[in-house]
């Protein structure tokens, strides 16, 4: 590779970043500004800043592993290719190929995920593929889906927010999740707009806020439907706008009235006072959005809490309108491109439905297949964790940690251990991949070019620009050589290239279109927004804002969904009287199983801390830094006290990035949503108790 900036994206967070790398002599990787990139305009926090420590770690995988009596050893690549190909193939002789589970991640690239989800369709026959993307934005798919009849994170670009005259940020921490993206909602200030940000905790984001309110852990469905109760209540509902451009209304207005504001602070702990003003600050200027992240998502209510937030959205005629909008904060690098190309039990490329005979058979004749030959939707991520060892006998794994950041995690990871045959592709060997019968090293993103979708909907190229260690191949590679020694020789290309241009031709005519994208317009254009389709000889320009004239559904309403306030899963008694909401910091990424192995930061956030009201320290006889365990039904947690006035007296906060005693995801409760399988990270029962030195 040439000693030249190549301009690229981050590899962490669905904001990917622009930034430019320049190999050094010395064979590392530097990172410099890149301000033509909309998005970030050459910020960047310190996650991106130093990604590429994690190129030359010392502990990068170099070589294939394989258990050997007992231990993992390095092994050659065919020595470990063949062992997977064994193994996969003894379990689907025996026991049918839906015993053979494949599981993906919301940073793989489009190519990845592409491919990853025919060679489970198509080379082992497996309806069980499934992806951690589903913990992060399945309740906000399922939820614009049936509002909009289309998921795209963000109907709009970010470079909308501050001209839109309020925006209610709900359950999202973006100054330590995606701190470049905070300045959208400072000029929303300048500009002379309000933000409202909703989080049971004073976060860094909520300090930012012209109004906090501090909603009880899983009540934001209460929360959003005691606004809309007050926005009829005081004649603020867009008559015009919902007779024109919904249908539903009634329905959800009558379940809205049934959530009286006594009732709703009752339920939320947020006064009524509170709850005017919101709906004053909402209401008043021409414009306005809703902006949900995992707060209301990840609840075994989540889709039906995103419905109420787009009800009163529709309500007040803030959807398909310039600078109005429901948006979702997608949190994974390519959580959005990951769900659209086929990763996802449900799904086929395009974000076509697996159970919709026509799509079966587009993209079967695209792959050259019989339609008939495709399985039907599988397990959903949690559920296909919990059937490892008993339905599920074995499990190809590229890109996840479930062992950190799967709920009830001591659970799944008892289940990965009872697997027969496990295969893990990963850059480091990560508590998952620990577990792991063999190993495949592989490439890392400043090594690779693919495709990814931010939470826009922008489609970036995202440029190679070192060389890969000797030792390390490619996702693309392996799937390629897997497929090979399956009997299916054609049909899994290494080159991202071709896979993006077959991805463009299963993605035609499909919901998330893709078809006038080439590599090519993404390295001369900043990105291209989808739904870009091809039409005869004509350059689509994509489509930076969608539903400004109609909505996706067939006649081009948006739907109304009638939601009513029910309890989370697990509600705090005499035995777990406090809740535990869970989350990131800044210095951390997911499952830290990059971010955990680069010094700056871990010196910035060492481990993990239950962040506690002093009313509950007091309570304990704790003091800060003491440690403190977390026990809930499903196992209990340790970590040092840090203790703050920033949360409600009845929650505790724990950060879950870290393995060991303190992992938060030991106490985090699997119920799932009825529609999205969301787990409820968010909120579950749990005691705290001093730690006897
Ligand atoms: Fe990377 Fe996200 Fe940080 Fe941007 S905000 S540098 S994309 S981790």
């Amino acid at each position: 590779m040439q000693n030249t900036a190549t301009p690229t994206h981050c590899p962490y967070c669905a904001l990917q970043c622009g930034m430019n790398l320049t190999p050094a002599p010395d064979g590392t990787v530097e990172v410099s500004e890149r301000a033509d990139f909309p998005v970030n305009r050459g910020a960047l926090c310190g996650k991106g800043r130093t990604a590429p420590a994690v190129l030359s770690s010392r502990v990068r995988l170099t070589s294939p592993l394989v258990r050997s009596g007992g231990t993992l050893v390095p092994a050659g690549w065919d020595e470990a290719l063949d062992r997977i190909a064994e193994g996969l193939s003894r379990t689907r002789a025996e026991h049918g190929p839906d015993a053979c589970g494949v599981f993906g991640g919301g940073g793989l690239t489009n190519e990845k995920a592409y491919t990853l989800g025919k060679f489970a369709r198509v080379v082992l026959g497996t309806s069980q593929i499934d992806y951690n993307g589903r913990f992060c934005m399945s309740s906000a798919a399922a939820g614009g889906m049936k509002a909009f009849g289309l998921d795209r994170g963000l109907p709009f670009p970010l470079e909308d927010i501050p001209k839109s005259g309020c925006v209610i940020l709900v359950g999202s921490n973006l100054a330590e999740t995606m701190p470049p993206s905070l300045r959208f909602f400072t000029e929303l200030r300048e500009n002379g707009g309000t933000l409202i940000v909703i989080d049971p905790r004073r976060t860094k984001t909520a300090e930012q806020a012209d109004l906090h309110l501090m909603p009880r852990p899983g009540t934001d469905l209460a929360l959003a439907l005691g606004l809309l109760h007050l926005v009829v209540a005081e004649g603020l509902v867009d008559e015009e706008y919902v007779r024109e451009r919904t249908a539903g209304w009634e329905d959800a207005r009558a379940a809205a009235m049934a959530h009286w504001p006594e009732y709703v602070e009752r339920i939320t702990g947020v006064p009524v006072p509170q709850l005017r003003e919101t709906v004053r600050m909402f209401c008043e200027p021409e414009t306005a959005m809703v902006l949900t992240a995992r707060g209301p998502e990840q609840q075994s209510k989540g889709t039906d809490t995103v419905s109420a937030w787009i009800n009163l959205c529709l309500a007040t005629g803030r959807a398909g309108r310039p600078y109005s909008g429901y948006g979702c904060l997608t949190g994974q690098g390519n959580g959005q491109g990951g769900r659209e190309h086929g990763q996802k039990a449900d799904q086929l490329p395009g974000y076509r439905k697996l159970d919709d005979p026509a799509a079966r058979a587009h993209v079967a004749e695209v792959w050259g297949v019989d339609p008939d030959s495709l399985p039907g939707p599988g397990r959903s991520a949690y559920e296909l964790l919990d059937a490892l060892g008993t339905d599920i006998k074995s499990l190809l794994l590229m890109g996840s940690n479930p062992v950190v950041s799967a709920p009830h995690a001591a659970h799944i990871e008892e289940r990965i251990k009872s697997l027969d045959f496990l295969a893990v592709c990963d850059v480091v060997l990560s508590e998952t991949a620990a577990l792991a019968d063999v190993v495949l090293p592989v490439t890392q993103w400043a090594e690779e070019t693919g495709t990814t979708t931010n939470l826009e909907g922008r489609v970036l190229l995202r440029r190679q620009a070192i060389t890969a260690p000797d030792g390390i191949r490619s996702d693309l590679e392996v799937m390629h050589e897997l497929a090979d020694r399956l009997g299916v020789e054609k049909g899994f290309p290494t080159d991202p290239e071709e896979v993006f241009e077959e991805l463009r031709r299963a993605s035609a005519g499909g919901p998330a279109d893709y078809s006038g994208i080439t590599y090519r317009r993404l390295a001369e254009e900043n990105g291209v927004f989808w739904p870009c389709p091809t039409e005869d000889m004509v350059v689509h320009p994509g489509t930076p804002r969608l539903f400004l004239d109609r909505f996706a559904t067939p006649d081009g309403r948006a739907r109304f969904v009638p939601v009513s306030h029910r309890a989370i899963a697990e509600e705090p008694d005499e035995e777990y009287p406090v809740l535990l909401t869970t989350g990131r910091v800044v210095a951390q990424y997911q499952s830290g199983a990059q971010t955990r192995r680069v010094d700056e930061l871990n010196a910035a956030a060492p481990g993990p801390f239950v962040e506690l009201h002093p009313r509950l320290a007091e309570r304990l006889g704790a003091a800060e830094g003491d440690p403190v365990a977390v026990v809930s039904r499903r196992g209990r947690a340790v970590a040092p006290a840090r203790i703050t006035l920033g949360i409600r007296p009845d929650t505790v906060f724990m950060p879950f990035h870290w393995y060991g005693e303190g992992r938060a995801n030991t106490l985090t409760n699997p119920a799932l949503d009825p529609t999205s399988r969301m787990p409820e990270f968010k909120a579950c029962a749990v005691r705290v108790e001093a730690v006897k030195s």
